[in-house]
């Protein structure tokens, strides 16, 4: 699928969208179609809670498409299908077990455990982002304290940024934007690459906050690899080390042995490749 143009527009829209996008891509003999949604999506193909398109809330996706086009149609979380798409064509090629970790605004992600997509009971399993990390901690998105995404999210990122400087620590962050509420984690990340101590403090705390929560997921799931994916895993080296560092340290040593923590393989197309290959599950 594509991802819609206007992420607020009604339910038809979007409808006609992914519409357009099959029939490009048509060809008699495709086996089915694959879509990766935001919200939660339940065993029947219906989305629940998206908050970026409200108005698929208790709307079954699946039925709609499998009227229009008479083929088997996959519907699927897209945390959770592009964890898919990286465990059969990305990054997790040639693996059993493996998390996908998405770190952009918020922290999505997927668990694909011996070769099965993890899904729960009903509906879509591993809301990673909403694990809670510190039982007292601050209010996140959700409305629940502490979740690991209040850590690792953009905004907190920009925010841990903020704090030092107005703790009156130096940085070429200032000379970098007019104005703070300009900061961006790419602005911080080139920050650390030209040396500033500032910035490299900032990901280093998030990485480490990332990697004390991965280290816990290591104990449980003991995975092959870990997928660092979205545009915050492009911050580079300092995230992935740190990472890596801290899954060692805070692990269970045989686990951490032997666990990969890489960055996703799929690139641009993450999206189009992983619902082609959400049709390919069972
Ligand atoms: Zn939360």
């Amino acid at each position: 699928m594509v991802p819609p143009n206007d992420e607020k527009g009604s339910r038809d829209n979007v409808i006609e969208q992914i519409s357009c996008a099959v029939k490009d891509a048509w060809d008699d003999n495709i086996d089915g179609i694959g879509i990766g949604t935001p919200g939660v999506v339940d065993n029947n193909g219906a989305v629940f809670e998206s908050p970026n398109l409200p108005q698929w809330h208790n709307f079954n996706v699946k039925e709609v498409f499998e009227k229009r086009f008479n083929k088997n149609v996959v519907v699927e979380n897209d945390a959770n299908s592009i964890t898919w798409g990286e465990y059969l064509f990305g990054a997790g090629k040639g693996t059993r077990t493996i998390v996908c970790l998405t770190l952009g605004t918020g922290l999505g992600g997927g668990v694909v455990i011996n070769g099965k997509l993890l899904r729960g009971s009903i509906y879509s399993a591993a809301e990673l982002g909403h694990m809670p990390v510190n039982y007292k901690g601050r209010k996140c998105g959700c409305g629940a304290r502490g979740c690991i995404e209040a850590y690792v999210g953009r905004d907190y990122i920009i925010k841990s940024a903020i704090r030092k400087i107005k703790m009156g620590k130096k940085s070429i962050l200032t000379e970098m934007v007019r104005n703070l509420s300009e900061l961006t984690p790419k602005i911080i990340s080139d920050a650390y690459q030209k040396g500033d101590k500032l910035a490299e403090e900032v990901w280093i705390e998030m990485a480490t906050a990332l990697g004390a929560f991965l280290a816990g997921l290591v104990n449980i799931l003991n995975p092959d690899r870990i997928i660092l994916a979205g545009g915050i895993a492009q911050a580079g080296e300092i995230l992935f080390q740190t990472v890596r560092k801290t899954i060692q340290e805070r692990s269970m040593k045989v686990l951490s042995q032997t666990v990969e923590v890489v960055p996703a393989g799929l690139g641009n197309d993450a999206g189009i490749v992983s619902g082609a290959a959400l049709v390919f599950q069972q």
